[in-house]
């Protein structure tokens, strides 16, 4: 494959990403929150950028930002991730993605003499993080056709404004987010480079990684039913007591995850009724999350985890009750854009290395599309991310934007062949 190979400049990356950080950062760090004046001041300051670039620009009717640079062909190579952050969030959680293909989509402007043999977009998309209204990827489900209209019209954000008023106060109109489809056309890969947002690159000590997909979820909450009962009265082999049912499973998920190498189960919230120093615990509600990226193994954790319920419920006296809070399913990319991930990152590191994402991103809902798409992680310090100290070690920057642009010309060729 003959493959152009003028370096993008991964510094330059760098040098935005810090004037991006204080300009729209305190000291509690990044405030990029979606549909705020900080946000717009955000996509300002960014256009401002792509002014220097001979490409056209404009928000579609969901909010997104595409910026386009025409190519012989109307085949299209998406880059992209998102500006906005969570209230006090990090640096580069999604800002690291868009500033890395804007240096990429530079190069290539300067290498193909702004006329490169395929269409080249980068896309910030609206509001991925949900932070501000609950509803994460806004924008790319809006592209995706995945999205509800009615579900969103009524969100409220905690000050009581509602996602349709916040929507309209930046000039979008919620009845039209659907016509944000009309930029599927033409697409035939996209790509986007994020922060691995937890600790296992660092601890195998690798930069970067190529993402096999994003991870199924099941979520679900549980009800133990016991009997409360007076904690002086009631002998132990006498309590139907709910929390121990429930507590036996909590440990048991490390058993039903640890069968299978890339799944998490957690249950993250416990409540007891009537949750006081002298009561057996009569209820118990619980939640479950479990997450894999094959969607054999979440549905057999799932069976696993609700047999074990039922089995640990008997076994003190109760009952056990299942509830779906939500799921979604596992979500791959395509093999041979990961081939091409990986190649790019061994050349540009000596190694590589394959990893599915537990969080879900906007590249999810492209993929849903079955337009062909990968991720690149690079590796996050300490595993924190959402957080003013998320960061990353500059080398590892400097990698990734040089892997990245890598990836982006293999794609390139790839679409073209
Ligand atoms: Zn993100």
């Amino acid at each position: 494959m003959a493959e152009k190979n003028m370096a993008a400049n991964p510094q330059l990356a760098i040098d935005l990403l810090k004037e991006l950080r204080s300009l729209t950062g305190d000291d509690n760090g990044a405030q990029r929150l979606a549909w705020t004046p900080t946000w717009l001041q955000t996509r300002e300051w960014f256009l401002g950028k792509l002014k220097q670039l001979p490409v056209e620009h404009h928000y579609d009717a969901a909010g997104n930002s595409w910026t386009t640079l025409r190519g012989a062909s109307e085949k299209t190579l998406i880059l992209g991730s998102h500006l906005d952050s969570v209230p006090n969030g990090g640096w580069l959680d999604g800002c690291l993605g868009v500033i890395a293909a804007y240096t990429v989509l530079k190069n290539i402007c300067e290498e193909y003499n702004g006329k490169p043999p395929i269409t080249v977009r980068l896309v910030d998309w609206a509001d991925e993080e949900g932070a501000r209204f609950g509803r994460s990827l806004f924008g790319s489900s809006a592209f995706a056709g995945t999205h509800s209209i009615e579900a969103d019209r009524v969100r409220m954000d905690a000050n009581g404004i509602k996602l349709e008023d916040a929507l309209r106060q930046c000039g979008y109109n919620i009845d039209a987010i659907d016509d944000a489809k009309v930029e599927r056309a033409g697409a035939a890969a996209y790509l986007e480079l994020h922060i691995e947002q937890g600790p296992v690159l660092e601890k195998m000590g690798l930069p970067l990684a190529a993402v096999l997909g994003t991870k199924g979820v099941e979520r679900h909450a549980i009800t133990f039913h016991g009997q409360e009962a007076h904690s002086g009265s009631t002998p132990m082999q006498q309590r139907h007591d709910a929390l121990a049912a429930a507590a036996k499973l909590a440990l048991e998920i490390y058993s039903i995850a640890g069968k299978h190498k890339d799944a998490v189960c957690t249950i993250g919230s416990v409540k007891t009724y009537p949750g006081i120093v002298t009561a057996v615990v009569g209820r118990c509600e619980c939640t479950l999350d479990q997450r894999d990226l094959d969607a054999g193994v979440l549905a057999e954790m799932y069976d696993e985890a609700q047999a074990k319920s039922r089995q640990f419920a008997e076994e003190h006296g109760c009952s056990v009750k299942w509830s779906r809070i939500w799921n979604i399913e596992p979500v791959p990319f395509h093999p041979e854009l990961i081939a091409l991930a990986e190649e790019a990152i061994r050349e540009t590191t000596g190694t590589a290395h394959r990893m599915p994402s537990g969080p879900l991103h906007d590249a999810a809902e492209v993929a849903r599309l079955g337009i062909p798409t990968v991720m690149m992680f690079v590796q996050s310090l300490r595993g924190i991310s959402h957080n003013k100290i998320e960061d990353t070690r500059e080398e590892h920057l400097l990698q990734a934007v040089t892997a990245f642009n890598r990836l982006a010309k293999k794609t390139i060729a790839w679409i073209e062949a």
